[in-house]
């Protein structure tokens, strides 16, 4: 069964109603990433570190699914494998019916250790993390996601997950938060890749992926009808 591998960032949750970071009205316009999304800000200013990712949770919380997150969870049902691995520490991908979804950055709807990043607990309702919530071993708890300057732990995860793929489509993501963009390179070198994106053409010139400019509510749902009508999965994958 063909292997779809699907690399989204902020812009397809932009649609619902989620602010990207680097867009002109994006979340860097109103925040220093140095005050909000360091570890330097986690020892710092804790409390202001907590409330900027409490108004992120809020806001994910009253977002829905988009046309996008939506074509993508029914490709799944027709004869292909979907993986999606996601910069976004959203869940719109797994509310919109997508089975199989890895988050490079962490999960907003998730609290986890300060000291120890295994141990994690899922956060209910209207659930907020404050200073004094302490994990099992009573250390604060902080949000389960991952700065700048810490590690992707998920990394090679990711990267297996490419060099399986047979076709890649990158949805929404400037390729400029490192390692992340560098995951493009793990995929085989022959498999046909597309960059759906606003900026779709500046992003992927010099590179051999084919751009759909645009938006992802708009391109996402017609590519997914397309290769649906025209049965796309069902023509012999490599080596076959
Ligand atoms: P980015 O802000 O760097 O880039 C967003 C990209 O989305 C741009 O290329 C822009 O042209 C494109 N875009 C804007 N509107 C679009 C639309 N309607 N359809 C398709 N594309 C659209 O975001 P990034 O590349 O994901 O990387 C930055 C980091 O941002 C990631 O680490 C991620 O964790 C974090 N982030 C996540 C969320 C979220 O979870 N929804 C929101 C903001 C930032």
């Amino acid at each position: 069964m063909p292997h779809v591998v699907v690399l989204t960032g902020a812009g397809i949750s932009a649609e619902s109603g989620i602010s990207t970071f680097r867009d002109n009205n994006g979340l860097w316009a109103s925040h220093r990433l140095e005050d909000v999304a360091t570890p330097e800000a986690w020892e710092r200013d804790p409390e202001g570190v907590l409330a900027f990712y409490n108004e992120r949770r809020r806001e994910v919380r009253r977002a829905q699914p988009n046309a996008a997150h939506e074509a993508l969870a029914r490709l799944e049902r027709h004869n292909c494998r979907v993986s999606i691995v996601t910069q976004n520490i959203d869940d719109l991908h797994e509310r919109a019916g997508s089975r199989d979804v890895l988050h490079l950055h962490g999960d907003i709807g998730k609290a986890r250790s300060s000291v120890d990043p295994r141990l994690l607990y899922r956060l209910r309702g209207e659930e907020t993390i404050e200073i004094g919530h302490m994990c099992d071993h009573n250390y604060q708890l902080r949000p389960h996601v991952v700065w700048f300057g810490e590690q992707v732990l998920l990394y090679d995860t990711a990267c297996h997950i490419m060099a399986d793929a047979d076709w890649v489509l990158v949805i929404g993501t400037s390729l400029s938060v490192m390692p992340a963009a560098a995951l493009l390179d793990e995929a085989p070198a022959h498999v046909t890749r597309m960059v759906i994106d606003p900026d779709a053409v500046a992003l992927a010139r010099g590179t051999d992926a084919i751009p759909m400019a645009g938006k992802a509510s708009e391109i996402v749902p017609e590519l997914v009808e397309h290769f649906i009508a025209h049965r796309v999965f069902e023509q012999p994958a490599r080596g076959q």
